[in-house]
């Protein structure tokens, strides 16, 4: 079934099921799933035979009920809704009370709609990414927003790894002069090799993600929050998701969020190490990352003046690297050299 551009596979993982459970037992409640899932009436996808309609019925009532459950309004409330309702993506629940809004299920279906998940089950697998940060609810729908404006491409599409790698390359070595507007120009260059890229404000409940990537089909899709980062710590990030883009044939999703309270951004996971091994390569290749700590004295601006100037690479990614590597520290002096882009 391919209905409103979802593939078979994120269609399941929406319902919160392995193929088998839905091949396995198709029953009155999975159809309701579907209907609510596509926005479109049961009637109107199945023959349903008139004698089955009172089963269809009470089928539709048994749904309607997960958005009541007590697990469900906790899960709904840790959703940024006044920004969702200011977007126009939930509708304005101004004046109700708290027994409106959510034990009557009105919030709960909202978000589940705006979601594109059917169960909490469906939230679970399809943003499983999300669920190792501080507010899962925040993370992922800041995601959905980007889910939302991708069209899948048709079957036809491909992008060409080289000649992204290629782009990577030069972009590193050409990002040195171009100060502030080198975000402008990552974008541009990306969306050049058929990446699309989307730029999606933050909710303010939480910090900001550093990135994320994911697929529409065969299209890579590469999102950033809005508002401006250290030129070290955005090509970081982007060249993170790219990794992803260039070494995972599962079309694995990404996202680099805060992880914990302290703010920590583990990646472990996912294909995350790989990842983070070839977008280290492309940032700074391994010949220059021993040159330059074998030098011994990247702790002095002169030198990572120097560096910068011998490997064409700005003094904000230097400065990352090193942060990286624990050789300086986090809050150090050098942090001036990044540029805010
Ligand atoms: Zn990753």
């Amino acid at each position: 079934m391919k209905l409103k551009g979802l593939a078979q596979e994120d269609i399941l993982a929406r319902l919160g099921y392995s193929r088998r459970t839905l091949v396995d037992g198709f029953s009155f409640v999975k159809m309701c799933e579907l209907e609510f899932l596509l926005g479109t009436p049961a009637e109107a996808l199945w023959n349903v035979d008139p004698v089955d309609s009172e089963a269809l019925a009470q089928a539709r009532k048994a749904f309607e009920r997960r958005f009541c459950t007590a697990e469900a309004v906790d899960w709904a409330q840790r959703f940024p809704i006044r920004e969702l309702q200011r977007l126009g993506h939930i509708r304005m629940t101004e004046g109700l009370t708290f027994n409106r809004k959510f034990k009557s299920g009105l919030l709960p279906r909202e978000i589940m709609k705006f979601m594109g998940v059917a169960s909490l089950d469906g939230w679970n697998k399809a943003y499983s990414v999300a669920l190792e940060t501080v507010n899962p609810q925040v993370y992922s729908a800041w995601i959905r927003l980007g889910e939302i404006q991708v069209a899948r491409p048709s079957s036809d599409f491909f992008i060409s790894r080289d000649v992204i790698a290629n782009n990577l390359k030069f972009l590193r070595r050409n990002a040195l002069p171009l100060k502030e507007n080198l975000r402008q120009i990552v974008v541009d260059t990306l969306r050049k090799c058929d990446i699309a890229v989307l730029q999606v404000p933050s909710f303010i409940m939480a910090p900001a993600p550093k990135a994320a990537c994911f697929w529409r089909g065969l299209r890579p899709v590469v999102q950033l929050p809005t508002g401006s980062a250290s030129d070290g710590e955005f090509m970081e990030s982007v060249y993170h998701v790219m990794g992803h883009i260039l070494q995972s044939h599962s079309k694995r999703p990404c996202l680099l969020a805060p992880k914990t309270v302290a703010g920590v951004i583990a990646t472990s996971k996912n294909g995350c190490v790989e990842a983070n091994r070839v977008a280290e390569g492309l940032l700074m290749t391994e010949a220059e990352e021993c040159e330059l700590i074998c030098c011994g004295r990247f702790a002095e601006k002169a030198c990572i003046e120097f560096f910068s100037r011998r490997f064409q690479i700005r003094p904000g990614i230097i400065v990352s690297r090193l942060q990286q590597l624990k050789k300086i520290r986090r809050d150090s002096p050098l942090n001036a050299l990044k540029m805010a882009v």
